[in-house]
């Protein structure tokens, strides 16, 4: 008679853990009260949740000889040929190899990583201009670096070395390419294209955002197409 008992308690007990089991593991399939109906952007995720945090930018210096780029000189304009971005470089041929690159200000490294195209390493880093401003951030992409010196993810200081400058593996002579973008999360971009949207002029960027702390001559010289012959530019 116990034994009967026993048998149908442990019985009773599988019936019940097989049941309880059975409805959690259709609990588990059911879905989820609330489906997000739209996608959030990176540019709306990156003003709603990291521009906040970021130190604002109110001084600039140059990403090459900061404070005042001494030396440099422009070997690709922005938007000749449509290019996206300056070419600046130190020196002729390949000779500026190797020369530190700088964060122009204060701001948060959103990318810093080796392409492996014709771009090279790559550092993109956000700036949050003050109050007021406009446009209210932009993100800088630093490329064809010869090494990486900061990671993703990490603040940096104006005048922090970021990289050197390279040559993207002997694609090209030794020059930086940057570009300003007024969008995050471009990725590195076509470097050339007649639609400009999103893309501002380095230098000038520069000079609208510097103040006081611009000498005179204000912006490295500008090679004309008479005078690149054997400077490192993307041509
Ligand atoms: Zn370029």
């Amino acid at each position: 008679m116990a034994s009967r008992v026993l048998y149908l308690l442990v019985l009773g007990a599988w019936i019940a853990a097989l049941w309880l089991g059975l409805d959690y593991a259709a609990k588990e399939k059911q879905p989820p009260a609330a489906v997000p109906t739209t996608q959030v952007t990176w540019g709306d995720f990156f003003a709603a949740n990291i521009l906040p945090s970021l130190p604002v930018a109110d001084e600039f210096d140059t990403p090459l000889r900061p404070p005042d780029g001494d030396g440099v000189v422009i070997s690709l304009p922005f938007l000749e040929d449509e290019h996206l971005g300056e070419d600046w470089t130190t020196a002729k041929g390949d000779a500026a190899l190797g020369e530190p690159v700088y964060s122009v200000a204060d701001g948060w490294v959103s990318v810093a990583h080796d392409y492996e195209n014709a771009f090279g390493k790559v550092v993109f880093i956000c700036y949050r201009l003050p109050e007021g401003r406009y446009p209210p951030y932009v993100e800088m992409m630093y490329a064809q670096l010869n090494s990486l010196e900061v990671t993703s993810g990490q603040f940096v200081k104006r005048g922090q070395r970021i990289g050197t400058v390279g040559n993207a593996n002997g694609t090209y002579k030794a020059h930086l390419h940057w570009e300003v973008r007024w969008v995050v999360g471009k990725g590195v971009g076509p470097g050339f294209d007649t639609n400009r949207e999103g893309w501002l002029g380095p230098s000038e960027f520069l000079s609208a955002h510097r103040g006081d702390r611009f000498k005179s001559p204000l912006l490295p010289k500008v090679l004309d197409k008479t005078q690149r012959d054997g400077w490192g530019n993307d041509d």
